[in-house]
């Protein structure tokens, strides 16, 4: 069969690596001159297996005030009047109770541990190189409270599958001598083995090799201006320079830009962009940058090494689809790393980015059929797409060929979203 992938971001790479073991003819296609040059481009570089609990937690209703106030929040928001923002809004606030936060950890837990054995069982037989680290995480809490609360979910995360361990100041010093300087800062950690890091980017480049070994033709520099039906049961794409394409299957994975482009099929998808930003620092003191994953948990702030370079990433705008970088975020964002790492490397030579995370209100990405017999979607990860990549494309060709995935499909349908 003929496959059409829209978008060449991590998420339509991968959903091609496991519909390629089908024995398909497959293309990818994407309006950029390369894959993964949007939103997987410069991510946190967390693979991030135990950590899935979405953003709508019982907590943040209460802290909006304090952060619409206060503009080196971790979270800014820009009131619209678009009906589409409203309704995600609303979903949003809805979702933000504990028992709903809790089945949806529970069902992306079944996805990213999917995910994890995915990722393994390829770095294993493609041989990746993609400065893939088996790092750890470590969960930083300033406040005592924050790290009580944290401490009081252990066994919620132990009963999920989740192995974690409660650490000290010292135990974290001890486990994480970089973090030295933050003595009195810091009142414990939870520290997680099994989580990973790694360049999504250069995961995305592995893929594109790997693939057009396989013979996956890439069809770059392509912009789609319009999905549509002609008044029949099948999609075709139509390119901004008027070329029609068809296929007997076609897979949506263009991120945020799917939720416009399925608006003229009349399909509704509550995917919105949630603006945040990364800086890529090259380290020059070895023993000044940390070699385990960080979270600042207070500051929403998170540290990878990737190589020789020390990734971190943060802040989560609801601005719009709006990719400029904003000088004032970067700038908080510069100043809480110089806070944290101040010797790690020079921040005046660190590349600045800013991306837009393809958000659901509740946190769950969206891998289904639709009601048009060769439209295919796989969005919306959010802010765990690199996570959750392998399991989110393993589990769409499952779909397309008829198989039972590993996971329930139902958990991530649009009716569940
Ligand atoms: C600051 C930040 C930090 C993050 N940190 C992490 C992390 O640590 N761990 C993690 O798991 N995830 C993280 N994420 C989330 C992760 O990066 C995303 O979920 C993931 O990259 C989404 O992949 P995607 O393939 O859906 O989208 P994209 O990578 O955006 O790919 C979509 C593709 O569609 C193409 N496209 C769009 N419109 C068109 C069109 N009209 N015509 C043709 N092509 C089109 C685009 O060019 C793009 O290549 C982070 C995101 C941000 C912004």
């Amino acid at each position: 069969m003929e496959i059409l992938i829209l978008g060449a971001g991590v998420i339509g790479l991968t959903t091609a690596y496991y519909l390629s073991e089908q024995g398909h003819k497959i293309s990818i296609l994407d309006k950029n001159p390369d894959a993964g040059l949007e939103t997987s481009y410069a991510n946190g570089a967390q693979l991030s297996y135990s950590y899935v609990a979405p953003l709508a937690g019982p907590g943040v209703i209460g802290k909006v005030p304090k952060w619409l106030l206060n503009p080196d929040s971790p979270l800014r928001f820009r009131p619209s009047l678009d009906p589409g923002d409203i309704c995600w809004n609303l979903q949003f606030m809805k979702a933000c109770n504990a028992s709903q936060s809790d089945q949806t950890t529970r069902e992306l837990l079944q996805l990213s541990f999917l995910s994890r054995d995915l990722i393994h069982e390829m770095i294993n037989s493609e041989k990746l190189d993609f400065d893939f680290q088996p790092s750890g995480k470590m969960v930083l809490h300033r406040s005592t409270a924050s790290f009580n609360t944290a401490v009081q979910l252990l066994d919620f995360q132990r009963q999920l599958g989740c192995e974690q361990f409660a650490l000290n100041t010292e135990e974290c010093i001890e486990k994480e001598p970089s973090l030295a300087p933050l003595k009195n800062q810091i009142t414990g950690g939870i520290y997680t083995p099994s989580e990973e890091a790694g360049d999504c980017y250069k995961f995305c480049q592995n893929l594109k090799t790997i693939l057009q070994a396989r013979g996956v033709q890439f069809l770059f520099n392509q912009e789609i201006s319009q999905l549509q039906s002609n008044g029949s049961s099948n999609v075709s794409v139509l390119l901004k320079d008027r070329q029609v394409l068809s296929a007997d299957h076609i897979v949506v994975a263009l991120g945020c830009e799917s939720t416009a482009l399925l608006k003229a099929l009349h399909i509704t998808v509550p995917v919105r962009p949630l603006k945040g930003y990364s800086l890529t620092l090259p380290i020059e003191n070895d023993g000044k940058a940390p070699n385990t994953s960080i979270t600042d948990f207070e500051r929403k702030v998170v540290y990878a090494r990737i190589g020789n370079r020390l990734r971190i990433a943060g802040m989560a705008d609801l601005v719009g689809m709006n990719k400029k970088i904003d000088q004032q975020r970067i700038n908080a964002l510069i100043q809480e790393a110089r806070a944290v790492f101040p010797e790690a490397g020079n921040y005046a030579q660190a590349e600045q980015w800013a991306g837009l995370r393809p958000a659901t209100p509740k946190g769950k990405p969206v891998i289904d059929a639709t009601r048009y017999k060769n439209l295919w979607l796989n969005i919306g990860q959010g802010a765990l797409g690199f996570t959750l990549a392998t399991g989110s494309g393993k589990l769409l060709a499952d779909l397309v060929a008829g198989k039972e995935p590993t996971v329930p499909a139902r958990l991530f349908s649009l009716n569940n979203a």
